[in-house]
C-alpha cells in the first residue's frame, strides 16, 4: 500500500512509495520539481539528472497524470521550506517513477478554486471539480459531520434503520417522483418525500429510538436553493416530550460544532425556544436571522420555533393545509377548537432555524386514530382517500402505539453553513442543476421503447 502524502512529513530518512496526481511541475535549471497530490494533500518530489532513467521519464510528466513513485524522504534545504503545507519541511528524492495514466488538458484548472468556472461545466466534469481543494474539503467536512452524528446517536441508544426508497406517496406537501411498476401494470411506486410514515411505524414496532441519514425526493419547482433529492438526519423517539427532542438535537449540534468546526461560535446556548406568534410579531418571518453580527461568518445563531398553529388557510384551494404535516399533534388544550376554530389550534410542531435558514422541522405526532382522522378530514382528505392512503397508519395505531415524536434536520443546509458556502450544491458530490438535470450522466434522458413497453407506458 502506498504511503499517504501527508504522512511523509514524519518519515524523514525513510523510503516511501507514493501515488497520486501531478498537481504542478516546475523546472529549475536541471532539476524537476513535481507537487504530487493525493486526497490528503501535496508533497514535493524532486527528480535530478543523476538518476538518468527516472529523470528522462519525469521530463514527460504533465499536470493531472497519475503516477507512482518510490523515493527517499529528505529534509528540504533551509530557505526552501514551505510552512503553508504539512509536508513543507521535506521533499521526496525520486528513485523510481511509474506512469499509471496520462491525462488530457482538463477543461478547467483544478489547482485553483473552481468557483470562477461556469457551474454547468463544473457539474459536467464533477469528478474533476472534486479534485479541487475547496470541493474536497467540503466533502471531507460532510463526511465528518455524518460520522459524528452516527457515533453520537449510537451512544445515545439510537438504531439506524433503512427504510424503502420504492414506496407510496408520502404527505410532505410536494409532488412525488413516481416509478412505474413493470409487474403491476398501471401502478406506481413513489420515491419518499421523507421516511415519515416508516419512522412512525418503527415506533409502533417498538424500536423506540430511530435515525437514518435519509435521502428525500421532492418534485418541486426548483425555486431558489433546492435540489430534487436531498439528505436529512431523520430521527424519531418514543415516550418523549417535545423538550426531550429539542435538547437532544441541541446537545448533538453543540458538540458537533465544538468538535468539527471549533472556529464557529454559537450565539446562545441553550438555543432560544421562541413561540411562532412572538417571532412573527417581532420579525415578520418564521426564520429570523438572530446573529448578533451578521457579517461574522463564524457566528451560528440557532433557535427553536415552537407553538405553531396546526393549520394555515390555503386561499387558492379554500382549505386548511397543515403547517408541518398531517401527523403533527394538536395541543391537548386546543383540541376543542379543532371543530370550532381550526385557525386557533396550536400544535406540537418545532422548527430549528440557523442564521435565517430553516434547518429542520419535526413534531410530536398524533397517536389517537380519531384525532388523526379528524385532522385528515380538515385538510380535505375524503374518507375513502384516508383509507387508501393512510389506512395502514390508522390500523397500526390500533395495536398499541407509544407516544412519539421526532425531527429531521436537513444535512445539506447545515454543512453548507458550516462550510461558509452560498448554496447546497457546493456541499453535494453530484448535485443537479436548478431545473433538475444531471449534466454529467445526462439525466433525465429518453429510454428505448422496449423499456417503456415493459412498463406499460405509451408516450406521444
Ligand atoms: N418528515 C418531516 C419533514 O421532512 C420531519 C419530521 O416531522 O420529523 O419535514
Amino acid at each position: 500500500m502506498k504511503t499517504i502524502n501527508i504522512e511523509t512529513a514524519k518519515k524523514t530518512g525513510q523510503k516511501v512509495e507514493l501515488a497520486g496526481w501531478v498537481h504542478s511541475r516546475r523546472d529549475h535549471g536541471k532539476i524537476i520539481f513535481i507537487d504530487l497530490r493525493d486526497r490528503s494533500g501535496l508533497v514535493q518530489v524532486v527528480f535530478s539528472p543523476d538518476k538518468e532513467n527516472v529523470y528522462k521519464e519525469a521530463e514527460t510528466l504533465r499536470p493531472e497524470w497519475v503516477i507512482l513513485i518510490q523515493g527517499k524522504v529528505k529534509e528540504r534545504p533551509r530557505g526552501m521550506q514551505n510552512p503553508k503545507i504539512t509536508t513543507g519541511k521535506i521533499e521526496i528524492e525520486a528513485e523510481k517513477l511509474e506512469i499509471l495514466s496520462q491525462a488530457k488538458t482538463l477543461p478547467f484548472e483544478v489547482d485553483k478554486d473552481t468557483k470562477i468556472v461556469d457551474e454547468e461545466t463544473r457539474m459536467k466534469y464533477r469528478y474533476l471539480d472534486i479534485r479541487s481543494e475547496r470541493m474536497k474539503n467540503n466533502l471531507d467536512l460532510r463526511h465528518k459531520v455524518i460520522s459524528f452524528i452516527r457515533n453520537y446517536l449510537d451512544k445515545e441508544g439510537f438504531w439506524e434503520v433503512e427504510t424503502p426508497i420504492l414506496t407510496k406517496s408520502t404527505p410532505e406537501g410536494a409532488r412525488d417522483y413516481l416509478v412505474p411498476s413493470r409487474l403491476h401494470a398501471g401502478k406506481f411506486y413513489a420515491l419518499p418525500q421523507s421516511p415519515q410514515q416508516y419512522k412512525q411505524l418503527l415506533m409502533v414496532a417498538g424500536i423506540e429510538k430511530y435515525y437514518q441519514i435519509a435521502r428525500c425526493f421532492r418534485d418541486e419547482d426548483q425555486r431558489g436553493d433546492r435540489q430534487p433529492e436531498f439528505t436529512q438526519l431523520d430521527l424519531e423517539m418514543s415516550f418523549v416530550t417535545q423538550e426531550d427532542i429539542l435538547s437532544l438535537v441541541e446537545d448533538l449540534f453543540v458538540k458537533l460544532i465544538k468538535t468539527i468546526t471549533p472556529e464557529k461560535k454559537i450565539t446562545k446556548i441553550p438555543f432560544p425556544r421562541l413561540s411562532h406568534s412572538d417571532v412573527m410579531k417581532k420579525y415578520k418571518t418564521d426564520r429570523p436571522d438572530l446573529r448578533k453580527n451578521k457579517k461574522d461568518p463564524n457566528e451560528l445563531a440557532f433557535a427553536f420555533i415552537i407553538d405553531w398553529p396546526i393549520f394555515e388557510y390555503n386561499k387558492d384551494e379554500k382549505r386548511w393545509d397543515p403547517c408541518h404535516h398531517i401527523f403533527t399533534s394538536p395541543k391537548k388544550e386546543d383540541l376543542p377548537l379543532l371543530d370550532k376554530d381550526p385557525a386557533k389550534v396550536r400544535s406540537w410542531q418545532h422548527d430549528i432555524i440557523l442564521n435565517g435558514n430553516e434547518v429542520g422541522g419535526g413534531s410530536i405526532r398524533i397517536t389517537d386514530p380519531a384525532i388523526q382522522e379528524k385532522v385528515l378530514k380538515l385538510v380535505g382528505i375524503t374518507k375513502d382517500q384516508i383509507q387508501a392512503r393512510f389506512g395502514h397508519m390508522l390500523k397500526s395505531f390500533e395495536y398499541g402505539v407509544p407516544p412519539h415524536g421526532g425531527i429531521a434536520p436537513g444535512l445539506d443546509r447545515l454543512v453548507m453553513i458550516l462550510a461558509n458556502e452560498p448554496n447546497i450544491r457546493e456541499v453535494m458530490a453530484f448535485p443537479k442543476t436548478g431545473d433538475g438535470r444531471d449534466f454529467m450522466m445526462d439525466a433525465p434522458t429518453k429510454v428505448d421503447t422496449n423499456q417503456l413497453k415493459d412498463l406499460h407506458i405509451k408516450t406521444g
